[in-house]
């Protein structure tokens, strides 16, 4: 048996014929940038997320941007991000030109720890950029309640928890702007790049429409210096198709997740993760960690079970950000995550019978080197 860590093929074959006839009506309309698909998708999405606008974008990195520049952030300015993101939060403050101000994770949640929050803020800072880590709500009432005492903005960084809910919000719909990315892999994702910015602010909603197409809100017309990044009719189309199967999806993932949970509960040296059948919880990945990681990654291998690593070096370990001055021991949370994680193999449409291979095969090399 081979168990590859995510395979796509058989969710899109579930939706082949549509995804088939949205892209040749595309091609039918030869309309291909801003046109009635990204329309119709930014409402959808806008109604699924709880908010009044979305804003379909390049990708998640560039709705990043997008948002800190619509909020006038830039040198000066620190902005508040997690240790232990995906570079990106990181890159999308580098990029606006403001400070990075990396605040420790919860080593159980995997999400920015609020009571580091407090401790970071100062005078010049302007926003905290929650990630939901692995398909995890960070803790949202507390952030937005430190947010609020200190007036700072929040933008939440929703890339890896579309569908997410807590106390009937959804992810990307507590922050003043929230940037969310549809990479393939994600809980939502096109087959390709794209992005999208969702807002209840409807002067955000005008900036980043201008922001997002040249700074331009009529043709030929520039009021101000924009970017292109632009999300395109193609992916518009399928993303219409795919998000009416995000929910049913997010359940298989759940459902793959709870397998996984019930059947590892066994091995004590593993630490799962704390819960994964709340609805605050969209498994985007299954994360678990053990000391011998490295081990235990090649022996599975070995086995022909692919697994990832999310993520093996912490933004401030990069030699990208090495100017930072950042020294090894710097936030030992993210380091001692990035040590110690593995992720498991996880897609909606994954078999039984897999997730129950790669449970017996990890429970082997417990058993056979016991530690
Ligand atoms: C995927 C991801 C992004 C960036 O999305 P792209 O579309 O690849 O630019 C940003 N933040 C997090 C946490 C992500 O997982």
């Amino acid at each position: 048996m081979i168990v590859p860590f995510s395979d796509l093929r058989p969710s899109h074959d579930q939706i082949r014929p549509e995804i088939d006839e949205a892209i040749r009506s595309v091609i039918d309309h030869s309309h291909f940038i801003l046109g009635d698909q990204v329309t119709a998708f930014e409402q959808a999405y806008a109604a699924f997320s709880g908010t009044r606008f979305a804003i379909g974008v390049g990708n998640g990195l560039d709705a990043l941007i997008l948002i800190l520049k619509a909020l006038n952030i830039g040198p000066g300015d620190e902005v508040i991000v997690p240790s232990n993101t995906y570079i990106a939060t990181w890159i999308a403050v580098t990029a606006v030109g403001a400070d990075i101000v990396p605040v420790e994770p919860d080593i159980y949640s995997y999400n920015i720890d609020p009571s580091g929050i407090e401790q970071a803020i100062s005078s010049k800072t302007k926003a905290i950029i929650p990630v939901h880590l692995y398909g995890r709500l960070a803790d949202m009432p507390t952030i937005m309640d430190i947010a609020l005492k200190h007036n700072i903005y929040v933008v939440e960084d929703n890339a890896q928890a579309q569908g997410a809910v807590l106390n009937g919000k959804r992810s990307g719909s507590f922050g003043i702007a929230n940037a969310t990315s549809f990479y393939p892999s994600k809980n939502l994702g096109c087959l390709g790049d794209g992005g999208a910015v969702t807002t209840n602010d409807e002067e955000i909603y005008h900036k980043i429409c201008a922001l997002r197409n040249y700074g331009s809100q009529k043709k030929y017309y520039n009021d101000v210096l924009g970017f292109n990044s632009r999300l395109d009719e193609m992916q518009a189309s399928i993303l219409n198709v795919k998000l009416s199967k995000l929910t049913v999806w997010n359940e298989n993932r759940k459902s793959i997740a709870e397998k996984y949970q019930y059947s590892l509960s066994e091995i004590k040296q593993i630490v799962l993760p704390v819960e994964v059948d709340s609805p605050a919880m969209v498994n985007h990945i299954y994360q678990i960690r053990i000391p011998d990681r490295d081990k235990l990654q090649a022996f599975l291998r070995n086995e022909s079970v692919q697994t990832m690593i999310h993520y093996p070096v912490p933004p401030h370990a990069q030699n990208a950000y090495k100017y930072l001055g950042f020294k090894p021991g710097s936030f030992p949370v993210a380091e001692e995550i990035a040590a110690t994680c593995l992720s498991l193999p996880l897609y909606p449409l994954m078999d039984e019978e897999k997730i129950n291979y790669v449970c017996g095969r990890i429970k082997s090399f417990f058993y056979s080197f016991p530690k």
